[in-house]
């Protein structure tokens, strides 16, 4: 018997891009529920954010603890969990200083903020920022022009001047474009929206050498592939490098809008009146952070994220094998499946219809599906999954 479907009514929401006819009620782990009572198994996990998947106990109590202590004392005054995850960072990376942020472009924003800073302060006023084509660091102007997605240099012109773009994995297309005016390079580790591309650890240690021989500054955006998503706590950490500054947002918060901006000592130049925001900071949600990056550490946990990674990347090309398809690619549970047509987006639609249950994946260019599954998937889950979509690529072929 088909219950019948309740309608949408969102015509207050404005418009910025087609949603399908439903609504997410409940999550738990894996799975999302919608107003329809329909369960959804989630490898998008709101876009690589929830790390410990939906409903975490960990991440509700410190939630419902801080707001009964405290919710805003303004960020004019320190607070014990800015504090408490600003140590546990500092603690577990190669940064010496934290500046929290409340979402990734914000954290990038300060980023660009803090290398122009440093230029002023130590490079005679060198403020360009060398990024990569296909990289995608946000939605501000700044950040959108610091972002090398095609279509997007023109969509709200004027630009940010200073961003010249290079090829990822080619060191000669960076050394092209350095100038006296040359202040960073801005990397993503895997570029997660240009398609789960990830940088060669010869590119990124030889990137690390020039740019430290030449006085620039290397910047990590790991907003997608930091806190635990690649099997390191930090992605740059697989490369033996140390960056001078990195951003981080989506995981750290495991689902609460909280990001990060991470500077060595040398570089962390910001005076009075610099840099600053209403929110940042707040208690609520560094209390949450603190809950999401212990939970990362506990012995075992990033091991068992490479292994996942190892599971599901040997999944995945299994199932190119038995598709013809052309393979996958990624780091940990970042991962990509590399279709042979442009049928990604039409697998996403069949994937989310699916009855009596759905598959939430996503299709970040026409013949590539992504999976960022939560960090704490089980092995049966990514079996589920991987059980659909062959029965999905079987309907399309
Ligand atoms: C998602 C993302 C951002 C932007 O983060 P928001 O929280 O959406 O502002 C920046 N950089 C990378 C690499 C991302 O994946």
């Amino acid at each position: 018997m088909n219950k019948p479907t309740q309608s949408v009514d969102a015509h207050s929401i404005m418009f910025i891009t087609q949603r399908p006819e439903l609504v997410m009620v409940e999550g738990q782990g894996s799975w999302l529920t919608d107003n329809n009572g329909k369960r959804y198994l989630d490898f998008l996990q709101g876009w690589a954010v929830n790390c410990l998947g939906h409903g975490n106990s960990g991440m509700i109590e410190a939630l419902n603890a801080q707001a009964k202590k405290l919710i805003n004392p303004s960020p004019a005054f320190y607070n014990e969990p800015m504090i408490l995850l600003a140590n546990l960072l500092t603690d577990n990376s190669c940064f010496n200083k934290v500046f929290f942020a409340n979402s990734g472009a914000e954290a990038n924003e300060g980023a660009i903020k803090l290398a122009r800073k440093w230029g002023q302060t130590n490079k005679s006023g060198a403020f360009e920022i060398i990024t990569f084509d296909h990289s995608f660091h946000g939605r501000t102007i700044a950040t959108m022009s610091a972002s090398g997605k095609p279509g997007w240099d023109t969509m709200f012109a004027p630009q940010v001047p200073g961003f010249p773009k290079a090829d990822l994995n080619d060191l000669d297309s960076v050394k092209k474009l350095v100038t006296d005016k040359t202040v960073a390079v801005m990397v993503e580790p895997v570029q997660g929206e240009g398609g789960v591309i990830p940088a060669s650890a010869e590119f990124m240690t030889s990137l690390r050498k020039f740019t430290k021989e030449n006085n620039i500054l290397l910047i990590v955006d790991e907003v997608q592939a930091g806190c635990g998503r690649t099997g390191t706590l930090f992605a740059y950490q697989h490369y033996s490098i140390e960056p001078d500054i990195m951003t981080l947002g989506k995981g750290i918060g495991g689902g609460v809008p909280l990001a990060a901006l991470m500077a060595t000592d040398a570089v962390a130049c910001f005076v009075p009146g610099d840099q600053g925001g209403t929110y940042n900071g707040n208690p609520l949600m560094t209390a949450v952070g603190i809950s999401v990056i212990e939970q990362l550490l506990a012995p075992g946990f990033l091991d068992s994220v490479k292994a996942k990674g190892q599971l599901l990347r040997s999944e995945l090309l299994a199932i190119s094998e038995e598709f013809g398809l052309e393979g996958e690619r990624g780091e940990g549970l970042l991962r990509a499946l590399i279709l042979n047509k442009d049928i990604g987006s039409k697998l996403v639609d069949l994937a989310r219809e699916r009855s009596p249950e759905g598959l939430l994946i996503n299709s970040p260019r026409p013949n590539l599906l992504r999976f960022m599954p939560a960090l704490n998937v089980s092995a049966d889950e990514i079996a589920q999954m991987c059980k659909i979509l062959r029965e999905l690529l079987k309907q399309v072929s």
